[in-house]
């Protein structure tokens, strides 16, 4: 069992045994906090050791006068090393490569941006994971960062300012979201004074309108969500799902924030659709950042226009973040291209909902050659769609798959044909949701499948 922790040292003094790679590597982060180096042993300084250090003789002992406060030692042979490591005893902490129960200090790999620094830490045990870690967070920072905290360490105190909880969640999201970080390196602090200035005081005066976002989740992995769905997400006060939006995709939703379920299942609708408009009004008129979480894109088969239709009649602010809709999604993960230069010029997206047991669909315009069809919601309306278009004159032998669960750990994809495909379909019991795909392009998938190659 160990406890790691980070300590901050007071006017840090670094003792260097050595003058290995990773030692110099070490002192030149410790240089860069402010730390004074002494180079014990060392003739002239080492190449590439960082400015300011300076000489001392090895010390013949490390009693408690020895001045430093941490003791890096890389000598290039570790027996020497673990000599020192020893001679270093309990009381001065010690860094070294050489792996010794007594050099217990380990440095995480870190990003500085001014006051914020982050440290990804493997227990020493892999630094290269740390390091890609590092990299893959370094890339989401923007460069103003620094700047902007920068500013807010000379705000003092935010709470005398910003008295509530989610006052200060506003304005920090605001700030952190929000343009200033993205050019605040370019800026005149002044500037950068004046700006943060104007965001404390409209949070304070409550000027922090609600705001609700249209959010399309995609088609179930989570990794398909888009880069802006993910940023909303981790913001938002509270959230209202489908039952389409997997568990993965709500685990990235913010911990505190509220979850509101208005799933709908066929023939389910758990909460009416006016009902869900009118919730979203209230809450945006609380002054809420609120999130409308669905399945796919919100604007395909999504009811998303009804939604936003009762916002704009309120005057209140929204934004609408596209998804990836089941069919984009399941036609890549199933190996279907949608179009394809020999075989569809054209694609379709049709709901294939049934009214009273029928679909009434232009089916004329369906049998057209070159062009793919792919049905929303048509599971249960599977045989009436094969059927009608066998009868429009639609080939029989027409390839269609049938993609269960898109893009998941459970997709499953059934293929067959017009004649075929509503028997193959009773026999494999597969689960909705469900996405039909009709068309030439469906026999690509013998080559294309590359989930299953
Ligand atoms: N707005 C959504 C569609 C909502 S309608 C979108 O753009 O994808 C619901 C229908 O979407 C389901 O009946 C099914 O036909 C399809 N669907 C959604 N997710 C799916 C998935 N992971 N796999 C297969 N079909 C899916």
């Amino acid at each position: 069992m160990s406890l790691s922790l980070t300590v901050n040292l007071d006017d840090p003094v670094i003792g260097c045994i050595g003058e290995g790679l990773r030692l110099q590597a070490k002192a030149r982060i410790c240089s860069e906090q402010g730390a004074d180096i002494i180079w014990y042993g060392h003739q002239a300084m080492p190449e590439d050791a960082p400015d300011g250090g300076r000489l001392e003789a090895l010390p013949k002992s490390l009693t408690d006068a020895f001045p430093v406060s941490l003791l890096l030692v890389e000598t290039g042979d570790p027996e020497e090393d673990i000599k020192w490591i020893e001679r270093a005893g309990p009381r001065v902490m010690v860094w070294s490569p050489t792996r010794h129960p007594m050099a217990r200090v380990q440095f995480p790999a870190t990003i500085n941006r001014g006051p914020l620094r982050i440290s990804v830490d493997t227990a020493g045990r892999w630094p290269t994971v740390a390091n890609w870690f590092r990299q893959k967070l370094d890339t989401l920072l923007p460069q103003g960062i620094a700047s902007t905290l920068e500013a807010m360490v000379s705000q003092g105190d935010l709470k005398s300012k910003l008295t509530t909880p989610h006052q200060r969640r506003t304005f920090w999201y605001g700030l952190l979201d929000g343009p200033l970080v993205n050019r605040a390196h370019q800026m005149a602090d002044d500037e950068i004074h004046g700006e943060i200035q104007a965001r404390i005081d409209a949070a304070a005066a409550g000027r922090s309108e609600g705001e609700v976002y249209l959010v399309g989740a995609g088609p179930g992995d989570p990794d398909l969500l888009t880069v802006k769905a993910l940023r909303v997400i981790a913001q938002a006060d509270v959230v209202l799902y489908d039952r389409l939006v997997s568990k993965e995709i709500l685990a990235r939703v913010r911990a505190d924030a509220e979850m509101i379920h208005v799933g709908k299942q066929r023939s389910n609708h758990t909460v009416p659709q006016d009902q869900i408009n009118q919730r979203l009004v209230e809450l945006a008129k609380e002054g809420r950042t609120v999130v409308r979480l669905k399945g796919g894109d919100p604007f395909i088969f999504g009811r998303g226009g009804e939604e936003i239709e009762s916002l704009a009649e309120a005057g209140l602010k929204f934004q609408v973040v596209p998804g990836i809709t089941a069919a984009s999604g399941c036609s890549a993960y199933a190996g279907i291209p949608l179009t394809h230069r020999d075989y569809a010029q054209s694609v379709r997206f049709v709901t294939g909902h049934l009214k009273n047991n029928t679909c009434d669909l232009p089916w004329n315009d369906f049998v057209q050659s070159n062009q793919t069809l792919v049905f929303y919601m048509g599971l249960v309306g599977l045989p009436v769609i094969a059927s009608e278009l066998i009868k429009h004159g639609m080939p029989a032998d027409m390839p269609v798959a049938l993609v269960s669960k898109g893009t998941t750990p459970e997709q499953t994809v059934v293929t067959g044909s017009l004649e075929s495909i509503a028997g193959v379909v009773e026999r494999s019991e597969v689960r909705a949701p469900t996405l039909i795909i009709v068309g030439e392009v469906v026999k690509l998938r013998g080559k294309l499948d590359w989930l299953n190659r």
